[in-house]
């Protein structure tokens, strides 16, 4: 299983193959290419806080909504604080906070509501798309390195199971482009937290370099995966660093505040 590129009239986004054969969903992990937002924000960019105005940022969901089929109109996101918080969104929440001000602060949102797209930001963090087609619901996870340190995948899947009833043996999570390990240099607090939460099972994906360290956030959060249940099978990590191509993704570390940011998105098909 791997990822495939999609390219609608020049907007480019990829799925996971896994969550695509598994059916009854749509999802999206975005690039930086096919929107129509300008210079230093081109051109598909889905973060409204950094300077690009809000049509631009619209037209850019619009667009997204006619490549990939979902209905970003009643797209959901939250205000992503690097916690571990887990929001469920429900059916009144569909369309209110994406174009708003998102009141919700959380880091990942599960539904087992169709047609309510939820959306992960991102520009450089992890993202994680979750779903069970046996039970009918979905997660968008953000994680950055706190997050990752924190678990948040791992709380995510367990209000999954307790919420709606999700069977880890038949969840598929695709884990989205983000930094790699190539690029993502910490000081000693990032391991320091990851191993904190997951002892020496994290460190074959820490690496020192000098008094430098290099972390594999993907890997990381698929090790909270599969401690949660999941088959090693049925969990994608995409093979992109987004700091190392800056030709195809927004990266905070390389490109400072002003910049884009990528989303990705999934929803239960059917419903509304
Ligand atoms: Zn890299």
């Amino acid at each position: 299983m791997s990822f495939t590129e999609h390219n609608v009239n020049g907007l480019i986004y990829d799925t996971a193959d896994g969550l695509s054969s598994a059916g009854g969903i749509r999802h999206a992990f975005t690039t930086r290419l096919g929107g129509v937002s300008p210079a230093p924000f081109d051109s598909l960019n889905f973060f409204e806080r950094n300077g690009d105005t809000k049509e631009n940022v619209i037209e850019n969901y619009k667009l997204l909504g006619q490549a990939t089929g979902l209905n970003m109109a009643r797209a959901v996101g939250c205000r992503q604080i690097h916690s571990d918080l887990v929001r469920s969104i429900y059916a009144e929440d569909a369309g209110k906070i994406l174009y708003d001000e998102r009141p919700y602060d959380a880091d990942a949102m599960l539904t087992d509501v169709p047609d309510v797209p939820l959306v992960a930001y991102s520009a450089d963090c992890c993202t994680i798309l979750l779903y069970d087609p046996t039970c009918r619901c979905v997660g968008a996870i953000h994680a950055g390195w706190k997050g990752t340190a924190l678990g948040v995948a791992l709380k995510a899947l367990i209000a999954m199971m307790s919420a709606y009833g999700a069977d880890p043996m038949t969840i598929h999570a695709a884990i989205g482009p983000s930094i790699g390990a190539c690029c993502f240099e910490t000081d000693s607090d990032v391991p320091d937290a990851i191993r904190e939460e997951l002892s020496e099972s994290a460190d074959r994906f820490i690496e020192r370099r000098g008094g430098k360290y290099h972390v594999d956030l993907k890997q990381i959060n698929r090790l909270w995966l599969l401690r949660g249940g999941l088959d090693p099978r049925n969990v994608e990590v995409h093979g992109d660093c987004t700091a190392c191509r800056l030709d195809r993704y927004w990266s905070h570390r390389r490109l400072g505040a002003r910049r884009g940011g990528q989303i990705a998105v999934i929803a239960l098909e059917g419903g509304a």
